[in-house]
This record gives structure tokens, C-alpha cells and sequence, in this order.
């Protein structure tokens, strides 16, 4: 076996480092950097170039020049044909339905691409080391989804690497920064080209517990360079009516000079961007001089900047801790550099951000010291990861009933129990959806099974385990047991099913905009499952009572319930529960007198599971 590297693939640069006695080390290239560029370019000859020449060869040849690959990895074509358009080569479907990229009619798959950086890595590793570097632990955003996970791992493997482990970025990151030691808490802000996330970690003596991670998958450096490319452009129109964006080569040039601009806007106030002869007008070659100050890109940035302290706020919130609670903020990711954002951090923190680490190689770093764990170098750490979004099941109304909340650990294991709708219900039909909404419909349905063979008893009477388990690597098994057969049926769902981080982030915010529509949704679900319940203990006396009684003593009570029926369907929450009241009053005389009294006990449980079918074979089938 040859040695085992940490790699950090990063969206705009990748880092790898190698852990000599549990120490890690940054890998340099023979030419000395300590990062390469996640750039891989295919010329005209149908060669191929990577990292720094690939990226200096981009303005001749944008088309055939892929930059941000990991914004594709394990992404479906639908989901990023509109989001992502600040690329200058073709995304294209790969006949599946997932993203791709098409290169001189050649289509090449995301982790295709990564692997070719990664094999570049494997290059430099192999050669710093004088040795054969075999494993390796590859990082990804915190937010990343099994399938996104999966797409890394594939990468690592078409480039010849055993991949040991897929850690997750922030982990890695407090894994370089902190001796294991003691008991500590800390907060990992990370911002890079393509995403933020932020998570809030605790470490006692060796044991590394990530509490919460959120993040935004959508927003990172790229689009701070857009911002300052729109005014360029802009600008540059104004001044000589001339339109850039509509070039060939002119966009990329002006997206370079963008983000050189803002990375010196990190270190000066002013900086001057020259692009000579970027456009040809009427009276011969134009130039493009324009100079852009710091303040006036804070201007034209800082709201989106702004957009990742409420998700700080809301990471904190999710950990349970205050600011406060917090004795290290440690910064991961280029865009950390700017200013602003050191700013920002520092106030909403109240705490000046570690400056020990270098936020291009803690990654990396973090992933080298997880390798000498996995290789039993070192034997002082443990790490425990959450799961990002709330998983649980469709109940009676559509609505969802947890069974493992968002940020749990992981593995971890849950249950609830469900019962009934239906009298003589034998079958029912177990929905698992994962979000954040209480309402089923705003949630992402991962997998549908039914549990038959329930024994023929009354509504609300069977008992059914629902129990959720989800394994060290993210794999949730879901099953469902009628306690009193034994009966079981089971499932093994993949608990981001397909979910990019871009969904992860979008169910959260919609969670967040519909609570409140929601709770009134709820409310009308949990009177209308109120009223279905008396209906039908009402039904079941006046059976009995339209034998036994006279019709004066049972017609109050038909009436009554004959409005119940018709209320229950409209959307008038007061009068369905008045007309419940009533009838409930008038049930429990007549069922006294004839004798089925039926208690108004809960039941020991009262969640009933969506039914798929009253008797088996009926076909009633669930919403
Ligand atoms: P990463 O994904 O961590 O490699 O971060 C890459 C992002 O960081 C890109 O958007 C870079 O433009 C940005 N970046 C790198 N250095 C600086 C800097 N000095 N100031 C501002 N942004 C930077």
C-alpha cells in the first residue's frame, strides 16, 4: 500500500498535504505553489493542460477551458442550466438528466473532470514524495448531498485513488486548527469562490462534534466578481456605447481583471484595471482603463456579503450556543481575505477572527491529519458529523411528522409510533420526505413502502413502530412493525435523494417563508382530523341508537352531525370546532344511553398514518 494524501478539491483552487507521524505538511509543486488552480483546459491539439497553465490559457480559449467543475459534481441538468451561467463553456445534459460538459463534441461527465485535477494532484504528491501515493481523504462542502458525495468519490476513483473517506470541508478545518486536547467551541466561516457554510463545532478531549452546519450554495466569490464585471461592463457602455458582453473573448477577459482587481482590493483601497484593445469601435481599437476603489466594490458586493451573517445567526441557533459560548472563529476559503468580511465577522462574533491559519491550506491540512487517523498514525480523535435537514414521515392531512431533526449526529437512530385511520385498516402507506416544512407538499419525498398485514381493530388502535436509521456514511434505513404482529416492511432511502445543496438551501428558506401558512394549514389539519374523529364515534351510536331509541332522543344528534359533515370540508376553523363541541356533547348522551360509550381519551397515540387503502385490495389510494 502506498501512502494516503489529504486533498482539499476546492471549486477555484485544490490544496493537498501528506500527515508524516500525525504532523500534516502542505504537498508543493515542483514549481513551489502550494495550491493549483481546479482548472482543466483541452486545446486544439486535444491535449490536455491542468491548474495554473489550463488557467493562463483560458482568455484564447474559454470555450474548451472548464473552471468550477464542483458546482456540477452530482448536480441535474435542470437544476443548473439556469443557476449557472457565469461559465464560458457548455453545460449540457448527459442523456440521463445530470449536468455535463460538452468539450469539441466530446461530452465529459463532472467527476470525469475532477478526476483529471485529481490525477494532477496524485502527479505532484507522487513526485514530492519520491513515493506511490495510493489513498486518499477528499474533502467536500459540509452541504454536499450523498449523490454530490458519491460524484467525488467516483472522481477519486477514475483518477486512481482509494478514497478513504469524503470528509466534510469545516470538520477538516477544526481538525487542523485545534489541538484535541480540552473542550473547546468553535465556529468555522467558511467563503469560497462557488458556496459559504458555516458550522459550529464541539471538541471534548479528542472528539470532534460538528452541532450544526448551514450554508448557501449559491454564493461565493464568483458572485462578488460578477458584481464588479456587470459595473465594468456598464461603465465601459456609458462611455462608448459599446456592449462587451455580447463578445467572444471580452467577457472572460473582463471576469479575469474583475477578480485580480478585487483580490488586490483585499490588501489596497484602489487598484486600476487596463485592458487594452478589449473592443474595436468606429474609430479603431478601443481600451478599457477604469479604476475601482474598495468602497465602491463594498458598495456593489456588501449585500451579499451581509447574506452570510443571518446564516451565522441560525448556525448558533441550530447548536444551541451563543455568541458568547464561542472561543475561536476560524476563517476557511479565499474570500475570507476581503476586508469586509473579516469585518463583519469580527462584530457579529465579537471576536477577532484566528489568524494562524492560512485559509487556502487549513482544508487540506485538516484532511492529512484525518488520513493519519484512518491509517491509525494517530489514535487522539473522533469525529462526528449531523445530518442537514429533518427526516419524517406523511401523516393523516399531509403533514409531516419528524422522526430525526436536522443537525442530529450521526449514525442515530429514532422512532415513532403511528397508527390507524381507518376501522379494519390493513394497510398503510409510509411516506418519507425530508425538509424543513410541517406541511408534507413543501418537503423533497425520498421513497414511498407500505406496511400490510396489519391485523383487522378499530381506528387508531393498532400501534406501528416507524423507525428511522441513519449510518455513519449518511444512509438512512427506514422500517415500519405493527407491534402486535410483528409484521415488518422496510426501506433504505438515500437521505439527500438527489438533493443538491442548492434544494438543501432552498426547502430551508421556503420553510422559513411559509411557517406561518403553514401553522393555519396545520391548524385546519388538526381540526378536520378532530372532526373525522368524532364523525365517526357519532356514526357508530347512532347505529346502534336508530334500532334501540326512540327517533326523539337520536335526531338531534343526526342533525347535528349531518352539519358537522358538510362544515368539515370548508374553511371555517371556528365553526368546525363549535359544530364539533356540539355534537360531542350530544354523542355522549346518546351513546350512554345505548350503551357504546366512547371514551374522548386520547388514544395513547393519535398520529395516523396516510392510508393507502381502507381494506386491501380497495385501491384508495393516498394523496
Ligand atoms: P476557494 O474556493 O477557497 O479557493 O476561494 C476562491 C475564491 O476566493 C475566489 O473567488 C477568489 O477570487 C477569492 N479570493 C482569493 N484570494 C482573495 C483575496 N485576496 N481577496 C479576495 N478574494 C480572494
Amino acid at each position: 500500500m502506498g501512502r494516503t494524501i489529504g486533498i482539499d478539491l476546492g471549486t477555484t483552487n485544490s490544496c493537498i498535504a501528506f500527515s508524516d507521524g500525525g504532523h500534516p505538511t502542505v504537498i508543493q509543486s515542483k514549481s513551489g505553489s502550494r495550491v493549483m488552480p481546479s482548472v482543466v483546459a483541452f486545446s486544439a491539439k486535444g491535449e490536455r493542460l491542468v491548474g495554473l497553465v489550463a488557467r493562463r490559457q483560458a482568455i484564447t480559449n474559454p470555450k474548451n477551458t472548464v473552471n468550477s467543475i464542483k458546482r456540477l459534481m452530482g448536480r441535474r441538468y435542470a437544476e443548473v442550466s439556469n443557476q449557472i451561467n457565469d461559465v464560458s463553456y457548455e453545460i449540457v445534459e448527459n442523456g440521463n438528466g445530470d449536468a455535463a460538459v460538452r468539450i469539441m463534441d466530446r461530452i465529459y461527465t463532472p467527476p470525469e473532470i475532477s478526476a483529471i485535477i485529481l490525477q494532477q494532484l496524485k502527479l505532484t504528491a507522487e513526485e514530492f514524495l519520491g513515493e506511490e501515493v495510493t489513498d486518499a481523504v477528499i474533502t467536500v462542502p459540509a452541504y454536499f448531498n450523498e449523490i454530490q458525495r458519491e460524484a467525488t468519490k467516483a472522481a477519486g476513483k477514475i483518477a486512481g485513488f482509494n478514497v478513504k473517506r469524503v470528509l466534510n470541508e469545516p470538520t477538516a478545518a477544526a481538525l487542523a486548527f485545534l489541538e484535541p486536547q480540552g473542550k473547546k467551541k468553535l465556529v468555522v466561516y467558511d467563503f469560497g469562490g462557488g458556496t459559504f457554510d458555516v458550522s459550529v463545532l464541539q471538541v471534548i478531549e479528542g472528539v470532534f462534534e460538528v452541532k450544526a452546519t448551514l450554508g448557501n450554495t449559491t454564493l461565493g466569490g464568483d458572485d462578488l466578481d460578477t458584481k464588479l464585471v456587470q459595473w465594468i461592463m456598464s461603465e465601459f457602455k456609458s462611455e462608448t456605447g459599446i456592449d462587451l458582453s455580447r463578445d467572444n473573448i471580452a467577457p472572460q477577459r473582463v471576469r479575469e481583471a474583475a477578480e485580480r482587481a478585487k483580490c488586490e482590493l483585499s490588501m489596497t483601497h484602489e487598484t486600476d484595471i487596463n485592458l487594452p484593445f478589449i473592443a474595436t469601435g468606429e474609430s479603431g481599437p478601443v481600451h478599457l482603463e477604469i479604476t475601482v476603489t474598495r468602497n465602491l466594490f463594498e458598495e456593489l458586493a456588501g449585500n451579499l456579503i451581509h447574506e452570510t451573517i443571518p446564516l451565522c445567526k441560525d448556525a448558533l441557533d441550530d447548536a444551541g450556543m451563543k455568541i458568547e459560548d464561542i472561543d475561536h472563529v476560524v476563517l476557511v476559503g479565499g474570500s475570507t481575505r476581503i476586508p469586509m468580511v473579516q469585518k463583519l465577522v469580527e462584530e457579529f462574533f465579537k471576536k477577532k477572527p484566528a489568524q494562524s491559519v492560512n485559509p487556502d491550506e487549513v482544508v487540506a491540512l485538516g484532511a492529512a491529519i484525518e488520513s493519519s487517523v484512518l491509517t491509525g498514525q494517530r489514535k487522539d480523535l473522533v469525529l462526528i458529523d449531523v445530518t442537514p435537514l429533518t427526516l419524517g414521515v406523511e401523516t393523516l392531512g399531509g403533514v409531516l411528522a419528524p422522526i430525526i431533526k436536522r443537525n442530529s449526529p450521526i449514525p442515530t437512530r429514532n422512532s415513532r409510533i403511528f397508527t390507524t385511520a381507518s376501522d379494519n385498516q390493513s394497510v398503510v402507506g409510509v411516506h418519507v420526505a425530508q425538509g424543513e416544512r410541517e406541511i408534507i407538499d413543501g418537503n423533497r419525498s425520498l421513497g414511498t413502502f407500505e406496511l400490510r398485514g396489519i391485523t383487522a381493530a378499530k381506528r387508531g388502535e393498532p400501534r406501528i413502530e416507524v423507525v428511522f436509521e441513519i449510518d455513519a456514511s449518511g444512509i438512512l434505513n427506514v422500517s415500519a412493525r405493527d407491534t402486535t404482529t410483528g409484521q415488518e416492511q422496510s426501506i433504505k432511502v438515500n437521505p439527500s435523494g438527489g438533493l443538491s445543496g442548492h434544494d438543501i438551501e432552498r426547502l430551508r428558506k421556503e420553510a422559513a417563508a411559509n411557517a406561518e401558512a403553514d401553522k393555519i394549514r396545520l391548524r385546519f389539519v388538526a381540526i378536520r382530523n378532530e372532526a373525522d374523529e368524532v364523525i365517526y364515534k357519532a356514526s357508530k351510536s347512532l347505529k346502534v341508537a336508530r334500532e334501540e331509541l326512540d327517533k326523539e332522543s337520536w335526531t338531534e344528534l343526526e342533525n347535528e352531525l349531518k352539519k358537522l359533515k358538510t362544515l368539515r370540508d370548508e374553511e371555517d376553523p371556528l365553526a368546525i370546532e363549535k359544530a364539533i363541541a356540539v355534537v360531542r356533547q350530544l354523542n355522549s348522551s346518546v351513546s350512554k344511553l345505548v350503551e357504546v360509550f366512547e371514551s374522548d381519551e386520547e388514544n395513547a397515540t393519535s398520529e395516523f398514518l396516510n392510508s393507502i387503502s381502507k381494506v386491501e385490495g380497495e385501491g384508495n389510494s393516498a394523496k
